[in-house]
């Protein structure tokens, strides 16, 4: 630790903050004091003055030093709003990001008034998809799946935090599968290039590679996904997936080699087509175009 850091009989929230902004993002120092002290962004503002327990000084300061080494936030607070929910997380989870929260937006679009929708939400993580469909779509049977076993006792512990009500698999997507099928199959599967430098940058770094990284182009997923989803849709049935910022006109290429009609892709807040997707109307259908 610096030897300007303050020591540990005199700190108040100013004088913590001010030594954090030193050496992390301010929002982040507000975030990890907030998560420290468990308090309301406003007493940050309203009491400056308030003196930090040695033990709340001591934590911050592991914490500052921690996300000053790159650790990203959402893994030092253990959570990460989704689509206005509190979603946990840990390293064997990606952290849910906003743009996923247009695959919500699409999927709620397509399906209005719907019950009893039948959902699958392929490599889950966080359970962010799957819980937040469960919980959006009234009576839909939302199953999520991942290969990773750890990533599924995260989603399990989202799914009975929030009171969603998932089956969790694990799988290989689609290999565990029993013969459902499903009227909606969402999907955030890892895009990214094996090589893309992006992967070692920034909060990238600390996530697991298993749910970023997908082949030479970062294809290798969608294409399996694309290639398994017919055989899992009712005739009818959406897919809409998640892809990297220059895949739009590779994700609909997939889809039209697989026969889906309705081709599309979708925006994010960015202005980047980030989401693409068809609909399943059958192999007869498929078969006469
Ligand atoms: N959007 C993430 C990134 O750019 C990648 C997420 C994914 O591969 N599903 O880091």
């Amino acid at each position: 630790m610096s030897p300007a850091a303050p020591s540990a009989d005199g700190i108040d929230i100013a004088g913590a903050l001010a030594w954090a902004r030193a050496r992390i993002d301010q929002m982040d120092a507000r975030v990890l004091l907030r998560h420290v002290l468990q308090c309301p962004a406003a007493r940050l503002v309203a009491w400056p003055e308030q003196k930090l327990a040695a033990e709340d000084w001591a934590e911050y300061r592991a914490l500052v030093e921690r996300r000053a080494a790159g650790v990203p936030v959402a893994y030092l607070t253990g959570t990460r709003e989704f689509y206005g929910r509190e979603f946990l997380v840990t390293p064997a989870v990606l952290i849910p990001r906003p743009e996923t929260e247009l695959l919500v937006e699409l999927a709620l679009a397509h399906f209005p008034g719907r019950r009893g929708l039948r959902v699958l939400d392929l490599g889950t993580g966080s359970g962010a998809l799957a819980v937040t469909l469960a919980l959006e779509l009234e009576a839909a049977e939302v199953v999520a799946l991942d290969r990773s076993r750890e990533a599924l006792w995260v989603a399990m512990a989202n799914a009975a935090r929030l009171g969603a009500s998932v089956s969790f698999v694990q799988s290989d997507w689609f290999g565990a599968l029993g013969d459902e099928h499903f009227e909606l199959i969402v999907s955030n599967p890892p895009y990214v290039a094996a090589g893309d430098p992006h992967l070692e940058q920034g909060d990238v770094r600390f996530e697991p590679r298993g749910a970023l990284a997908a082949g030479p182009q970062g294809l290798d997923d969608l294409a399996e996904i694309v290639a398994g989803a017919p055989a899992r849709l009712v005739d009818g049935g959406w897919l809409f997936l998640e892809h990297g910022y220059d895949q739009a006109a590779s994700a609909r290429g997939l889809l039209a080699d697989a026969g889906f009609a309705a081709i599309a892709s979708w925006a994010d807040l960015a202005g980047i087509e980030r989401v693409s997707g068809g609909r399943w109307l059958g192999r007869a259908a498929r078969d006469s175009r």
